[in-house]
């Protein structure tokens, strides 16, 4: 009888972990009632790195189906019509996307094109009536992202970010605790976020299709970061560039930046964005009860952590994957993250992002209202 109730015990203890685990426990699966409820059926723009990141995520959700395409580059698309089985009525190229407006097939756009186009396709998504999934950073200014936002809200559509980390259970789990006062009074930030960049000649160091160099890139997962980490806007900011190679990071486009920023309790994150720097992902917060290390911290993961009271151990499931089925019951319940992704959070990077370059411009100190 005891050992009986103790197996009972452990099967309630596994089934409330039952969610996190329906993707890796097979037991578990087969006891999983099938989903019925609605789809989100996702057209991908820009079929590069990211997007097929993306599409093969989507292989494994339940919420979300991948369902068309559009790209520039016709072999692409065959490509992409045999292996994610798209039908030829759902393929478009970027002339004629206008059109997906008579498809109903298709309920959302998840823009992954590089950032200077964002603005202009996610508007032409707007207005076509679907919802735009923009992927970061949202635009290249603050200016750009209202834009973005004040056309989804004339269009009635929502406009969602790919912040993907505002999905993965590490993250959430830290982002709680800190809710839950558990790192007490939390006062200090720092994140480190930069990669050694490679080609010279891709679109990510020209500044008009990228917007910047490291911050719009990397840079922003810092800033993303100091918000939700810290549960605060910030109000001020200071910055400093380092460029040691003119040639690589040409005028507009920035290699290294360290920022601070000053929040309304006295908080301060210290953070650095590179494109010249290895082995640059990672979280530090500390609070007046405890503290917590995230490194990695914003990578494909698995992430790892630890706090003052031991390590994370949340389990690692594909970011893509646990983005796109949140984000299609966002959509269809209105379920948020636990931290918004929408249009409003993007801006918020943007603003910041501006205030980061005007500080670097100015060397003084730059007032931020979000
Ligand atoms: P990529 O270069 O691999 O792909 C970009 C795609 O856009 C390509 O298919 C390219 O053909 C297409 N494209 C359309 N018009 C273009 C033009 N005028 N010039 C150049 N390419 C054009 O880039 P990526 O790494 O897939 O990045 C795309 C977007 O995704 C960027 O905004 C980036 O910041 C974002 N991204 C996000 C994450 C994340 O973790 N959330 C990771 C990587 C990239």
């Amino acid at each position: 009888m005891a050992s009986r109730r103790n197996f009972l015990e452990k099967l309630t203890v596994s089934a409330v972990g039952l969610p996190l685990l329906y993707h890796s426990n097979p037991l578990f699966a087969v006891t999983e009632a099938p989903y019925q409820g609605p789809v989100l059926k996702v057209a991908i723009m820009g079929l590069g790195s990211y997007g097929t990141r993306v599409a093969e995520a989507m292989k494994d959700c339940k919420r979300a189906k991948l369902v068309g395409v559009i790209s520039g580059t016709p072999s692409k698309i065959k490509d992409w019509q045999a292996k994610y089985d798209i039908p030829k009525k759902n393929c478009y190229n970027y002339e004629n996307f206008d059109a997906i407006k008579d498809n109903k097939d298709i309920d959302a756009v998840y823009v992954i094109t590089p950032n200077g186009l964002h603005k202009d396709q996610s508007i032409r998504v707007a207005k076509a009536g679907k919802h735009v999934i923009c992927e970061k950073p949202m635009a290249v200014n603050a200016d750009e992202a209202q834009e973005m936002v004040d056309a989804c809200k004339a269009a009635k559509v929502h406009l969602l970010i790919g912040y993907r980390m505002h999905y993965e259970p590490k993250t959430v789990e830290v982002i709680k605790m800190r809710q839950n006062g558990e790192f007490g009074k939390v006062k200090f930030f720092q994140g480190q976020s930069g990669f050694t960049i490679g080609d010279p000649n891709q679109w990510r160091l020209n500044k008009e299709l990228a917007g910047g160099g490291a911050m719009m890139d990397i840079g922003i997962y810092s800033i993303n970061g100091a918000r939700y980490m810290l549960g605060e806007e910030p109000i001020w900011v200071t910055a400093q560039e380092t460029k040691t190679d003119p040639i690589k990071f040409k005028e507009g486009v920035d290699e290294t930046i360290q920022f601070q920023l000053g929040f309304p309790s006295g908080a301060v994150a210290n953070c650095l964005s590179t494109y010249n720097m290895s082995h640059l992902d990672r979280f530090f917060m500390t609070g007046s009860e405890g503290w917590v290390e995230m490194k990695p911290s914003t990578g494909y993961g698995p992430i790892k952590g630890r706090t003052h009271k031991g390590e994370l151990d949340q389990p690692h499931i594909t970011h893509q994957t646990l983005q796109m089925d949140g984000m299609s019951q966002l959509i269809f319940e209105g379920v948020q993250p636990i931290v918004p992704l929408d249009g409003e959070e993007g801006l918020k990077d943007m603003k910041i992002i501006d205030a980061i370059y005007r500080a670097v411009e100015t060397g003084g100190k730059v007032a931020i209202n979000l």
